[in-house]
């Protein structure tokens, strides 16, 4: 590994599984020190070196006081992955308030409130590199998943914000669109299909490079971003997904 993240003081959330691990174990490989978070105990699989702590990215006083125990425990903040996302299988209709509330609370709201309360941190130390992690439902919208598609755009709308406002105080703002990653959100996903084993095999066939996405290869291109290496890249979105949503919509079966 190239040490890219060398002496790098990150923040990732909701670090503990999937993609969020993945993106974890990158920033140790790449030479940063890491400290992440979650609602639950630690997870098991989180490396020794990872500092863990309980927070709710949904809880405005939780997440101050997360950024100031990051901050005294790190020494400052140079890097702040925001990955945490639930997701919610139901178009507007069955959408109930508390839908609303648990949803975009935690992808939309949370994104928010850690920009919000690591922001300062970061200018204060000269500046540094926020991550967001949108989706592919962001631009195009998945069926049945309409507060979830919501929350993307805004994370994609939000990135675009940040990096207008906060590029001249040495903010670098991007977000990373994945696409199908293999992770247990997208699981369940699959289990809602009325025949999961036909749309699992159907959504293969539409991914160019003949492969679901791994955690890795969204880890990959957060860890570029967080990097110095992208010093040029701000207020994008970078579609990680395989080729999926650059192919036609058309049935790939007929052709
Ligand atoms: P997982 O469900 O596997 O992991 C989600 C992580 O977020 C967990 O570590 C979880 O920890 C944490 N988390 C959830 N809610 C909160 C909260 N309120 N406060 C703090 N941490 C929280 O999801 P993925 O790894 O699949 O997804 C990670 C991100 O990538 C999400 O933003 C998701 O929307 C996005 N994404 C995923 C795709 C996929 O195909 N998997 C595709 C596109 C985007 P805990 O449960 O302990 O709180």
């Amino acid at each position: 590994m190239s040490g890219r993240l060398e002496g790098k003081r990150t923040v990732v959330t909701g670090g503990g599984r999937g993609i969020g691990l993945a993106i974890v174990e990158r920033f140790l490989e790449e030479g940063a020190t890491v400290v992440t978070c979650g609602r639950g105990t630690r997870p098991e699989a989180l490396p020794e070196a990872v500092a863990y702590e309980r927070v709710d990215v949904s809880d405005s006083a939780a997440v101050t006081a997360f950024a100031k125990r990051a901050e005294r425990q790190l020494g400052g903040i140079d890097v702040l992955a925001n990955n945490a996302g639930i997701s919610i299988e139901k178009t507007v209709n069955d959408s109930s308030d508390a839908d609303w509330d648990a949803l975009m609370g935690v992808n939309a709201k949370g994104v928010f409130l850690c920009c919000r309360a690591f922001m300062p941190i970061m200018i204060s130390g000269g500046g540094g590199s926020i991550v967001n992690t949108g989706s592919i439902s962001g631009r195009v919208a998945d069926a049945s998943m309409a507060l979830y598609n919501a929350s993307k755009a805004f994370v994609h709308g939000l990135t675009r914000a940040i990096a207008a406002d906060h590029g001249h105080e040495g903010i670098r703002c991007n977000a990373v669109a994945p696409g199908w990653i293999m992770t247990e959100m997208a699981d369940v996903a699959f289990e809602l299909a009325s025949d999961p084993a036909a749309a699992k095999a159907d959504a293969l066939r539409r991914h160019p490079v003949g492969r679901f996405g791994k955690g890795s290869d969204i880890a990959a291109m957060v860890s570029w971003l967080a990097s110095d290496d992208a010093g040029f890249a701000t207020g994008q979105v970078y579609v990680v997904d395989g080729g999926l949503t650059a192919a036609s919509p058309l049935q790939p079966g007929f052709f």
